[in-house]
């Protein structure tokens, strides 16, 4: 079972690692966007790591919803409010439960990626966060591994993709051999929820 403690480190960690990849996420940017991504979510991430350490929240759902609050207050691009939306319904969804199963938090994150695509009004093959998000919901009800390895393989698929919705779509047939910034900040995401399990 997975505590608050859990949901606080796979933040935490998902901090890391923006840092880490910082610059790789502003330099995809560059290429289809407008190359803040890095500096939006270092900037996110960095707010989510000081709220969280400053009172820990108690449960999981209120961990999640703490950072996703913290994403929307933070992040100006179209990332912050869909991540935020991310992790606050997913938050929500898990409830009020000290400790919740993988499957519980695989079928939240199903909500939460759900609420992204009702937001943004995006859907699968449209080159965005969504085509690393929704095969690794699906395949967290298998694994952390198997979600990890559905996440990457998501993010790698945007490159022959033509971007249907954000900035990169006004790139048209331009936006083709990209990979997407926010598939890809989606996978180190994943990979900080697996790794945080161990796997
Ligand atoms: P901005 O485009 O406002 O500068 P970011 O650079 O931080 O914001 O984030 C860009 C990423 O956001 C894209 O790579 C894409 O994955 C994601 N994105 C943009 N629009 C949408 C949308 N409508 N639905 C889902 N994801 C989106
Ligand atoms: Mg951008
Ligand atoms: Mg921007």
């Amino acid at each position: 079972m997975l505590d608050a403690d859990f949901f606080h480190r796979w933040m935490t960690a998902a901090a890391d690692s923006v840092d880490r990849e910082a610059n790789h996420l502003t330099e995809l940017d560059s290429a289809i966007g407008d190359a803040d991504h890095g500096s939006n979510l270092h900037r996110g991430f960095a707010a989510v790591r000081a709220a969280l350490d400053k009172e820990p929240p108690q449960t999981p759902g209120a961990v999640l919803m703490l950072a996703g609050r913290q994403l929307i207050a933070t992040v100006g691009g179209a990332s912050g409010p869909l991540y935020g939306t991310l992790l606050r319904r997913t938050g929500k969804a898990l409830g009020d439960a000290p400790r919740v199963a993988r499957q519980q938090l695989a079928e939240a994150l199903g909500v939460g990626v759900a609420a992204v695509a009702q937001m943004g009004g995006a859907q699968a093959g449209d080159k965005t966060m969504l085509d690393a998000l929704l095969p690794a919901a699906e395949a967290l009800g298998t694994s952390f591994g198997a979600a990890r390895e559905a996440a990457d393989a998501g993010a790698l698929a945007t490159v022959p993709m033509l971007a249907r919705k954000g900035r990169a779509s006004y790139l048209g047939e331009r936006s083709i051999g990209h990979q997407d910034p926010g598939a890809t900040s989606s996978a180190l995401l994943i990979t900080a929820l697996a790794e945080t399990d161990g796997a």
